[in-house]
């Protein structure tokens, strides 16, 4: 890194976030080379996409995922830039999430709890400053927030509505109206937003946020996938037949095992009464396309008349299929972004980022979804490439959140994110240059308790080893040790040999409930709470 990085560095460990320490900054930075002073952003969020289903990670499914070549592209972006190891969300829930990476801040402030909600009016988001700063902003894709984008400081957008909106010929709203678009959603996403990169402002710097719907269920993959990994044993989790002893009642009283999966909607087996929904806006070729892959499967199925275990291992196996070809699509699709910016010389002068808006279950536990503190569901995928700054092939150990995305950002524009927003830019760490009081830990609260995957809200801490879990409206508490139970199988929180431990994780959660103010109503046992739409 370079002296001038240093001296940037150093001074942001004194004070992160200040007018004058920014303005500081932006001093030192004019003495940089004209292409990393203000570079565009090309931010690309999938939904539900797994840490395990990513190459660069070293997770469960890595190896599988490389040796069958599912995310090449998102491989070599970590490979060109930085991959954060210890990424977490605030909330792990479409919206929640969503309105944490606009916001910076935990849902208690901007009120999206549940799904489809609004930001609360004056909350402030990113893009509106990054707008001022000069950028011209673009939102494509999935959107899941009660609010219209253009009030959020957007200057274009094409948002699909709802939970995202079909896999096929799916409807995009943009400043013009709602239209329908022929093909697979991942490719229309991609479309929209070279089409837009391509007609920008090129005078301004831009930041372009690529909203994908894939991997979310029902998973429906493009359909050039559909015959890909057809005979090929997706490797199960040890904790495939998870039995939930040795945890509080909610792990076991939860409807998100794969056996609740809905046969037709999710695992595309043929069911008149579940069918018309995902496929009724397919055409004709799409659907005998569909058909030539899927209905042989399903008459292999209805042949082997499973039950039972095989069943359930049938089910996981045709689950991870899809979800893995849904991954696949999204990883052409960063393919022909970076293609796209190398071809036009924006490659040097873009930082481009690859996230998802929290984990997702792979069968372990026998689960898919989210929703939990728990490993697989509370780390994000945080990938990021900047030449010339972020060292390629870097694995920052940080512990960074949602929240820290639109300081992040900020500063990465050379502007600057209001004082008092709960996340914490980590550019020093970008750079190199841990600040020596960066996080220990992290505070999470999960708030939608519908009944539909029956997860009861609950806050805790995720510390580099512990898990410590406040299921606050049965009264029951979970404590894990990560490096001696690393699947979370069997909570410590009434063995005696860790009660100091647990008392200690207590009083951390409280300080960093104190910290960002969250309401005591927020965790204090309340009547059952009325629960948003569903979906
Ligand atoms: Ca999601």
């Amino acid at each position: 890194m370079s002296s001038l990085q240093d001296r940037i560095g150093s001074s942001m460990r004194a004070a992160i976030v200040g007018v004058g320490l920014l303005a500081g900054a932006a001093d030192l930075m004019a003495a940089e080379p004209p292409d990393t002073r203000r570079p565009n952003i090309l931010f690309i969020l999938s939904d539900d996409h797994s840490l395990q289903t990513i190459g660069a990670y070293n997770t469960r499914l890595s190896e599988f995922c490389r040796q069958q070549q599912v995310t090449p592209n998102i491989d070599r972006l970590a490979a060109e830039g930085a991959l954060f190891e210890n990424s977490f969300c605030a909330s792990s829930l479409c919206s929640p999430s969503r309105a944490s990476i606009l916001t910076g801040m935990f849902p208690h402030v901007h009120g999206v709890k549940r799904l489809s909600s609004p930001i609360a009016a004056g909350v402030w988001t990113f893009p509106q400053s990054m707008r001022d700063a000069g950028y011209e902003t673009a939102l494509i894709g999935k959107w899941h927030l009660g609010n219209n984008p253009a009030e959020m400081g957007l200057d274009y957008f094409q948002y699909t509505e709802g939970q995202g909106g079909a896999y096929w010929n799916p409807d995009f709203v943009g400043p013009d109206g709602k239209k329908q678009y022929l093909g697979h959603i991942t490719h229309v996403t991609t479309d929209l937003g070279i089409q837009w990169l391509r007609q920008r402002d090129s005078d301004r710097p831009f930041m372009l946020m690529l909203h994908h719907k894939a991997p979310h269920r029902p998973w429906m993959p493009s359909s050039q996938r559909y015959h890909w990994l057809a005979d090929v044993d997706v490797p199960e989790p040890e904790t495939l037949f998870d039995d939930y002893t040795g945890r509080a009642s909610p792990a076991s009283g939860q409807r998100m095992r794969m056996s609740d999966f809905k046969m037709g909607h999710d695992l595309k087996v043929f069911a008149p009464d579940e069918f018309p929904s995902p496929y009724s806006r397919m055409t004709r070729g799409q659907r005998a396309q569909w058909d030539a892959y899927y209905r042989p499967r399903n008459e292999a199925f209805a042949r082997a008349n499973l039950t039972g275990d095989d069943l359930f291992r049938w089910q996981y196996q045709q689950y991870m299929k899809d979800y893995l070809r849904c991954v696949k699509d999204v990883d052409d699709s960063v393919g022909r972004m970076l293609e796209f910016l190398r071809e036009t010389g924006l490659e040097d002068n873009t930082v481009v980022i690859y996230t998802s808006d929290q984990g997702f279950y792979n069968g372990e536990h026998g689960w898919f979804d989210k929703r939990w503190i728990y490993e697989e569901s509370v780390h994000m995928p945080f990938i990021i490439r900047w030449p010339g700054v972020v060292r390629p092939g870097s694995r920052p150990q940080e512990m960074i959140q949602n929240i820290d995305y639109a300081p992040t950002l900020m500063q990465i524009a050379g502007a600057d994110a209001p004082e008092g927003i709960h996340g914490r830019s980590f550019l020093p760490i970008l750079q190199g240059q841990t600040p020596e009081d960066w996080r220990s830990s992290i505070y999470y609260h999960y708030y939608y308790d519908a009944p539909d995957h029956n997860v009861p809200r609950h806050d805790g801490i995720r510390t580099g080893r512990y898990t410590l879990v406040n299921f606050y409206t049965t009264g029951e508490w979970e404590l894990f040790d990560l490096e001696n139970d690393p699947h979370q199988l069997r909570s410590l929180h009434d063995d005696p040999a860790y009660a100091s431990t647990a008392a200690e994780l207590k009083e951390q959660l409280q300080r960093l409930r104190n910290h960002y103010g969250v309401p005591e109503k927020d965790y204090t046992p309340t009547p059952a709470q009325p629960t948003g739409a569903a979906r």
